[in-house]
């Protein structure tokens, strides 16, 4: 075993006065409560029971373990000594309820005479109830975190050993105060508004944000006392001081982002509430209580929205969008692009850095189209040039078979879509500008191909890995395709939206209107929009990610819940969203050369085959039935665990978009300027010199600034927070009592969390700069 290690698990501090006290207060916990629950069975329930033993050991963990001792060599593990007194301990005794347990538990004699005189004054309870009100408790709080973090008092806490029980004392206390408000331990009855919360925690974890990001960021150590002690696992002062700040930065923000989230759900729908999607035929759902309060109503309604702001009104942008070519016109021009990127790819130099094949797809194309998603929705795919040749291929190869039907499904895109991530790393397609060339010149003869002899829309709709991508990505894309008015669809005897007109199609992927909801298989071709004779179609905002959590018939498509190849390729977009980043960073990228030694010289290929297989289909395989069971287990949910996975899948979408958002936006927002290079590159073997000569100093990616890596985090917070949400919402629709649903929720919630701490650690990590030339700055 490593020594370092092995030392941590010998060094037990022995604190006597700290394990009897502990002991003694569970056993008076335990006699309480014992004679509650005797009394009252549902109202002192064994969870209770459980959270009080389990704080009382999260304050033994922090006091009483190895952490203690260590805590003088690390900041990284006092770090997690504060976090545990300052969060988790404190929260989980409140969860006990403790204050009839404890009061019952001590010998009567020791109640009358001493304790209950005490809790009968007046003064007391008034200045308990003035201190534990939130406008008190989270400036007490946040005044102690931010002062004991202060360079003097921490080295003096450091250095003396009384000073460290008294600043443990104050975190414990502090964070006694702090959760007080928050989770209200019977028999509280507070006098202020459940709002108030919303404020008191988004506070709290903003301060936490800035006193993590100054440890996390700071390039020299800010307590001293670090730098003499033995360097240990090989972390540096500065290092282990990062470590520090992570620690407190993702940990403690989950801490206060959950119950801000739990609240929020409660405050927006009060407990009897229930959603029952009456329409979904969802597991569980004819169990549903009919209860609804305004707000879900409005939720539940079909997508009528026909007054939300709508892009196609925007007097100049709206007209083009209109005009009947407005594809073409955008079309026409990514085509000549990708003629170029193909044209340089085969003849240019094989320098990723300084070929428009290297940098144009991999660099620019996947950040701006990750961006339009979040902002717009699926506009690239309207401009996609693949499609462009369609009507030439119809003419020649005859168009009009039908899709076999046992095709009709996402299963080989989910398997191109695999097939692309593997090579992606494999064959490192992104340094070569001739596998990209050969890849764009495979996409326009299998869309070609595919759409010359199937009808129109076949290769979209089943086969296009991007377009897969585009489709669930666009789920919580902020517009819609869909109609303005239900009234005027209900009248409508024509339906040229999916018949088509004259000369125009109707919609290929076989979306009708009226019945169409999401983004799924919607290209944004807006042939609906121009067909339409009555104008009916819009591109509308709508709130984002909200079609995840109805389960409606959705035409073209069916429901989401019955489409476990659409679940699939959500798993795979998910977890290869976090593949595809961890396999540019330093720790994986020097896991995988080890374990290439250790194997006798496997080829790359081989080891990358490996890590594909572990992370798109072993990882994802395992947690999500896993958790599937388990959910549907303790949500007592009807149906087999697929049926639960597949429906709680969609959960998952946010937080995925937020991992591909956080990546490619990255290496667009630091390498976007390698197209100038690239650029003059081309033209110059051209022989048109105007642009100047290449200024390769261009291709060196940008240094990466603080402001970016704050940018990924927010974009994994957004996804976290969304995802969350999705994943309740979800949960109330398959059980049939609130309880149930939450447990359902629950191994969802901790799925999703897990995943947002390995996509934080991802962030985190040295990214390797790809498709640039390091050092030509
Ligand atoms: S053609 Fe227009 S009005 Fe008729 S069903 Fe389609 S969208 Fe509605
Ligand atoms: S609904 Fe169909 S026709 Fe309308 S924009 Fe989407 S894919 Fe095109």
């Amino acid at each position: 075993m490593n020594p370092a290690i092995d030392a941590f698990l010998r060094s037990w501090p022995f604190n006597p006065t700290l394990v009897l006290s502990l002991l003694l207060t569970a056993a008076i916990y335990c006699r309480g409560w014992l004679e509650l629950h005797r009394r009252a069975t549902l109202r002192w329930h064994e969870r209770q029971l459980a959270a009080f033993l389990t704080g009382l050991t999260a304050v033994f963990i922090a006091l009483g373990s190895p952490i203690e001792s260590f805590s003088s060599l690390l900041l990284s593990l006092h770090m997690v000594q504060h976090l545990l007194l300052l969060m988790v301990a404190p929260a989980l005794i409140w969860l006990g309820a403790p204050f009839f347990p404890l009061l019952r538990g001590v010998p009567e004699a020791v109640r009358v005479n001493w304790i209950e005189p005490v809790l009968r004054n007046r003064g007391l309870r008034r200045f308990f109830a003035r201190l534990s009100h939130p406008l008190a408790a989270l400036p007490i709080y946040i005044a102690t975190v931010w002062l004991w973090h202060a360079p003097v008092p921490y080295e003096w806490a450091l250095r003396s050993e009384s000073s460290h029980y008294l600043e443990h004392a104050c975190f414990f206390a502090a964070g006694l105060l702090f959760w007080f408000p928050v989770i209200r331990p019977a028999p509280s009855r507070p006098t202020w508004s459940t709002w108030l919360l919303v404020p008191f925690l988004i506070l709290a974890d903003v301060q936490n944000t800035i006193l993590s990001a100054l440890l996390t960021f700071a390039d020299r150590p800010l307590y001293p006392y670090y730098t003499e002690v033995p360097v240990l696992a090989g972390l540096s002062a500065v290092r282990d001081q990062s470590v520090a700040g992570l620690i407190m930065w993702v940990p403690g923000s989950v801490a206060y982002l959950v119950p801000l989230f739990v609240i929020g759900v409660r405050l927006m729908f009060p407990v009897g509430a229930r959603v029952p999607d009456a329409r979904a035929g969802a597991i569980g759902a004819s169990r549903a209580r009919v209860q609804l309060p305004v707000l879900q109503l409005a939720i539940l309604q079909p997508p009528t929205a026909s007054n939300g702001f709508d892009i196609l009104g925007i007097p100049v942008l709206g007209r083009f969008l209109k005009w009947q070519h407005a594809r073409l016109a955008l079309q026409l021009p990514l085509a000549i692009v990708a003629a170029v990127l193909i044209i340089d790819g085969l003849r240019g130099p094989q320098i990723a850095a300084v070929n428009l094949a290297g940098v144009l797809p991999w660099i620019h194309w996947r950040g701006l189209l990750i961006l339009a998603l979040l902002v717009v929705g699926n506009f690239f795919c309207m401009a996609c040039p693949f499609t462009l040749p369609r009507r030439l291929a119809g003419r020649w190869l005859g168009r009009g078979k039908t899709w076999p039907r046992w095709l009709r499904t996402k299963w080989l895109a989910i398997a191109l879509f695999a097939l692309f991530l593997w090579a992606y790393e494999s064959f490192s397609l992104w340094n070569s500008p001739l596998w990209t060339a050969w890849i764009a010149i495979g996409y326009f003869l299998g869309a070609f191909a595919v759409d010359g002899l199937f009808r129109a829309g076949t290769f979209c709709k089943y086969v296009c890995p991007i377009g897969q991508f585009n489709f669930v990505q666009s789920l919580v894309s902020p517009f819609e395709v869909k109609v303005r008015s239900p009234a005027v669809c209900a009248s409508c005897r024509t339906h040229e939206c999916i018949r088509g007109s004259d000369a125009i199609p109707g919609c290929q992927t076989r979306l009708f209107q009226p019945h169409k909801a999401s983004n799924m298989d919607c290209t944004f071709c807006l042939d609906c929009v121009h067909a339409c004779p009555h104008e009916n179609v819009g591109v509308i905002a709508g709130l984002p990610g909200k079609e995840l959590w109805r389960d409606s018939f959705r035409s073209g498509v069916g429901h989401f819940g019955r489409r476990p190849d659409l679940a699939a390729l959500i798993v795979l977009l998910v977890f290869g969203g976090l593949a595809n980043a961890a396999g540019m960073v330093g720790p994986v990228v020097e896991l995988q050369d080890r374990l290439r030694l250790r194997m006798g010289g496997l080829p790359t290929w081989g080891v990358t085959t490996l890590f594909a297989a572990v992370s798109l289909v072993v990882v994802p395989a395992i947690a999500v039935g896993l958790v599937a069971c388990v959910s549907r287990s303790c949500g007592q949910i009807a149906g087999s665990w697929i049926d639960v996975a597949t429906r709680f899948s969609y959960a998952l979408v946010p937080l995925g978009f937020g991992m591909w958002l956080s990546h490619y936006s990255f290496h667009f927002l630091t390498s976007w300027e390698t197209v100038v290079p690239a650029t003059q590159r081309a033209f110059q073997d051209l022989g048109w010199k105007f642009l100047g000569e290449p200024r390769y100093q261009c291709a060196c990616c940008r240094p990466v600034g603080n402001w970016l890596l704050r940018l990924q985090i927010l974009f994994l917070d957004g996804g976290l927070l969304l995802s969350l949400y999705t994943g309740y919402r979800i949960s109330l629709t398959q059980a049939s009592k609130t309880s149930r649903s939450l447990s359902a929720f629950a191994p969802w919630g901790i799925l999703i969390c897990l995943l947002f701490v390995a996509a934080v650690w991802i962030v985190f990590q040295p990214m390797q700069m790809r498709g640039t030339l390091p050092g030509a700055a």
